[in-house]
């Protein structure tokens, strides 16, 4: 089942599943179990066949994660959804579904991306894929002319899949979309012959679907890593893909094949938390939308990067999401303040119920020059903040105090 809100697909949206019993517990159980008994061989041919209510072997399928699928689809506006252990496992297999769907092979496959790319994508890309022949075109641009240059400079005979986030880690930067992919639509390199033509995967992760929906825009898949707002809870590393029923069955042989299934228990937990996800995204946005209006005025700070805030806001009506990013003045600012911080803890990751604090320079872009950071709109003294739920006042209380070198303001 869909519904047309956000609100309501993350209560009621996807499969009634487990809905067979008479009286059945109001929460979904746990299928804490590696492999599934039949009654009879009739079944497995009937599973074999196909029937959506039987499950083999947890590799290839558990009820929990059909659970979380049919829901993410409903909230995503997908056909179908495939969970996977992680966001990197649900960034290959997106892959590997839109070019075997596509037919073509990974030699004659090109993913014509941002250069402002989170860095675990960025190292699956040049790392793993290009040694199995994938071309990576990294653009240097947000512009739309910039994208649809790289995709008329490609082969004709060759599959591009255009690799965009809806905004960028950590650099906070925002696409727009609908102007991206109707670019890249117009371009269409090699349409319509077989292992060429051009496919838009999206990682939606930063904004999540109760806030904006890519397929909606023109994209032809989205992902997400649900370890971040899907979840929300911090405690599940998750990951997923959603397109159209043909790429989505090719992705889920990709996460099968590669084993990298999500476990049971951290599907139950993702799905648990999902089900808040519209109401936490509101106020994510709405206490980041409030805490970067307020760096902006303190003297201390530079560069205040929002989506909320920059001249894309009006693509983001529902809210912009929690996370942005700031400069201080120097290395050694951005360490006293991370140890001046009391409320506000350092934790390298995102989108949890608290708010966090990270530095990408010492973390996820370690050991990078100077200029490399630069090209990646982040420096030395760039801090990054998950505004959480809690009161704004005490958000920015934290931080004032943090930036006066720890004293009480
Ligand atoms: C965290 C993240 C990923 C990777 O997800 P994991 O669950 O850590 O594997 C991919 N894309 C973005 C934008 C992320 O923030």
């Amino acid at each position: 089942m869909k519904y047309d809100k956000p609100f309501t697909n993350a209560l009621q949206g996807g499969d009634k599943a487990f809905r067979e019993m008479k009286n059945f517990s109001k929460t979904a159980p746990i299928f804490e179990t590696s492999v599934f008994s039949f009654d009879s061989l009739e079944d497995v041919d009937a599973y074999l066949n196909g029937d959506p209510d039987l499950y083999m072997y947890s590799r290839l399928g558990n009820p929990n994660n059909r659970q979380l699928e049919t829901r993410l689809a409903a909230l995503e506006s997908a056909e179908a959804a495939v969970v996977s252990s992680s966001g990197m496992a649900a960034v290959f297999a997106a892959v590997m579904g839109l070019m075997k769907a596509g037919g073509a092979v990974s030699s004659g496959t090109r993913i014509v991306t941002s250069r402002y790319l989170y860095g675990g994508t960025r190292s699956l890309f040049f790392q793993e894929l290009v040694p199995l022949g994938f071309t990576i075109v990294e653009v240097d641009s947000e512009l739309p002319d910039a994208v649809l240059n790289a995709l008329n400079e490609s082969p004709r005979d060759c599959l591009n899949i255009l690799y965009w986030e809806t905004v960028s880690n950590p650099g906070m930067k925002a696409a727009d979309i609908r102007k991206l992919t109707e670019a890249a639509h117009a371009s269409k390199p090699g349409k319509g012959e077989t292992g060429c033509g051009l496919e838009i995967l999206v990682d939606n992760t930063f904004l999540s679907p109760a806030l904006f929906r890519p397929l909606e825009h023109g994209a032809d898949a989205v992902l997400h890593s649900t370890t971040k707002y899907l979840n929300g809870h911090s405690d599940a590393t998750g990951g997923a893909v959603l397109s159209r029923e043909e790429v989505v069955e090719h992705a889920r042989k990709a996460v099968i094949n590669f084993g990298s299934q999500l476990s049971p228990f951290e599907s139950w937990l993702t799905f648990r938390g999902l089900q808040t996800l519209p109401m936490r995204m509101e106020r994510h946005s709405s206490n980041a939308l409030d805490i970067a209006t307020r760096l902006k005025e303190l003297p201390e700070v530079y560069n205040v990067c929002y989506p909320g805030l920059d001249s894309l806001r009006d693509s983001f009506p529902l809210g912009a999401g929690g996370m942005l990013s700031f400069d201080l003045e120097s290395s050694a600012a951005a360490g006293r303040f991370i140890r001046g911080l009391n409320m506000i803890s350092f934790s390298p990751s995102l989108a949890g119920l608290q708010t966090t604090v990270s530095y990408p320079a010492s973390t996820s872009h370690r050991n990078q020059s100077d200029e490399m950071l630069r090209s990646q709109g982040i420096s030395r003294s760039t801090i990054r903040l998950s505004v959480g739920l809690e009161d704004p006042d005490d958000i920015f209380q934290d931080i004032q105090q943090a930036l006066k070198g720890g004293e009480d303001v």
